[in-house]
């Protein structure tokens, strides 16, 4: 290689703009088109089918020269931002999304200039995330030595739990030494999110050591079944371990009896671990919390912040009550990773030892800054309103003769269906119809196999109004189909 000699012969690679003023202005303008979209949400159709053309568009190849950065905008404008999914419109009811907010949307500007790496190392967004995990800590009254951490959401937390809950049961030398015919089993209720399931399939311990306990007409675990469950186990020479509550399940909102499964999970010795993804949340509402009595007694919880919460997207959160068991599933000692007293390297423990991944980004900062620009009482008051729509629009549903409750409302979430012959067939494409015409966005579950029509109301910006005009659209194209 030939002596490095002439620096001055070096291309110019910066990526920074040439033009700080130009940038600026353009910079200005794309915040424009953000804040007036999301202004301006309800007067647009919640989703609208990507037309060919659009699709075609992501097909080209990566260019090998600069676009301007106007030319982008224009492109997102036009392919990207009228095709979203729609989670942000006050009528977005599938699934469990959240609808985020406009200071959500600046912290993931501001977090975005700094670039921090959250992996670890000695520097303010870490003192961010930790003052968050204090705030989570105290929300559920978990003691001084827990500790938790942002991850993507709560698929990954409700993974790392089984891994955490297994390493305790094994001890450590298992991440050595890998499993060494244990025959470890693990509990969770029939209507458990499917994430539980694939998260004993990653674990390595498989789907088939999850059994699923059934559960009763409010959609709660049965604590008799799990009880007889995992004496049966014993009896047969399985190792139980880890019990899965719902704080919230998918399906309909139910909550187990968490004060329940911790007695049972600390009489039988198993890790109890609570699937909280939106549900856990509803702590922040006095009125509300009360249904999560127990929760304060679980091992570890897995939530979303970026569900009940309004965080961006992704936002999800694991704590543990024991930080010695939780490192000890993840901390490893590279010298490349060494710290130190002082300097930049200081500030163990360091996230990178709670979790599996080292480069973290700084998703502390939206929820930091969500909690602060409104308070835990007024987000409190946000969950406790979508839970009231609920209540609201579950007694229409029963007050109108054409529509049938299929599941009883336990927080957010209404399950229901307009009576038909052929019913499933009719709901489906009710809910096709509404998707497709861009009034509203509820999806669908099987409720005891029958197809329902599925509301889940997350968004803070769904009024009575919205629901009203979704029952009205559900009636008129009920009718059609007749
Ligand atoms: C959303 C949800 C999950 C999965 O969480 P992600 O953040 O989507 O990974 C798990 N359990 C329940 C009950 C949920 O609502």
């Amino acid at each position: 290689m030939a002596p490095f000699d002439d620096a001055a012969d070096l291309p110019e690679t910066t990526l920074d703009p040439d033009d700080w003023a130009s940038f600026r202005a353009e910079a200005h303008r794309m915040l424009d088109v953000m804040v007036d979209h999301l202004a301006s949400l309800r007067e647009r159709p919640v989703w609208r089918p990507m037309p060919g053309e659009v699709r075609r568009a992501f097909d080209a190849p990566a260019p090998s020269s600069p676009e301007p950065l106007e030319a982008i905008d224009g492109s997102f404008e036009r392919l990207v931002l009228p095709y979203a999914a729609g989670n942000a419109h006050p009528r977005f009811l599938g699934w469990v999304h959240g609808g985020g907010t406009a200071v959500g949307m600046l912290a993931e500007m501001m977090a975005g200039g700094l670039n921090a790496n959250l992996g670890g190392r000695d520097h303010a967004p870490v003192l961010v995330e930790r003052q968050v995990i204090r705030w989570v800590r105290d929300l559920f009254d978990f003691p001084a030595g827990a500790t938790g951490l942002f991850v993507t959401g709560s698929s990954m937390a409700n993974f790392m739990a089984v891994i955490v809950a297994k390493t305790a049961r094994l001890g450590r030398q298992t991440r050595e030494r890998g499993l060494q015919g244990e025959k470890l089993v693990a509990y969770a209720s029939t209507k458990a999110h499917s994430c539980v399931t694939r998260a004993m399939e990653l674990s390595g311990l498989g789907s088939a050591a999850l059994r699923l306990v059934p559960v009763g007409p409010d959609h709660r675990m049965r604590l008799e079944a799990l009880g007889d469950m995992v004496r049966e186990d014993r009896a047969r020479g399985f190792l139980p371990f880890l019990v899965v509550g719902s704080a919230g399940t998918v399906d309909a909102g139910a909550i187990d009896d968490l004060a329940g499964l911790a007695g049972v999970a600390s009489r039988e010795g198993l890790w109890f671990h609570i699937d909280g993804a939106f549900g856990s949340l509803a702590r922040l509402s006095p009125r509300l919390a009360p249904l999560l009595a127990g929760i304060e007694r679980a091992d570890s919880i897995a939530l979303d912040f970026h569900k009940w919460l309004q965080a961006p997207y992704d936002a999800g959160f694991l704590l543990v009550r024991d930080g010695d068991a939780h490192a000890g599933a993840f901390a490893t000692g590279a010298s490349y990773l060494a710290r130190s007293e002082r300097g930049l390297s200081a500030g163990a423990p360091w996230f990178t030892d709670f979790g599996p991944d080292l480069s973290r980004g700084f998703r502390a900062l939206k929820v930091w800054m969500t909690i602060k620009a409104f308070g835990t009482r007024r987000l409190g008051e946000v969950i406790d309103r979508t839970c009231r729509l609920a209540a609201r629009l579950a007694d229409r549903v029963e007050r109108e003769p054409a529509l049938e409750l299929l599941a009883p409302v336990a927080l957010n979430v209404v399950c229901f269906r307009y009576r038909h012959g052929d019913a499933d067939r009719v709901n489906e494409q009710i809910v096709l119809e509404l998707q497709e015409g861009g009034l509203a966005v509820p999806s669908t579950t099987r409720i005891d196999g029958a197809l329902a029509i599925r509301v889940a109301i997350v968004n803070h910006r769904c009024r009575a109004a919205d629901l009203d005009l979704l029952v009205d659209a559900i009636l008129d194209a009920g009718a059609r189909a007749r």
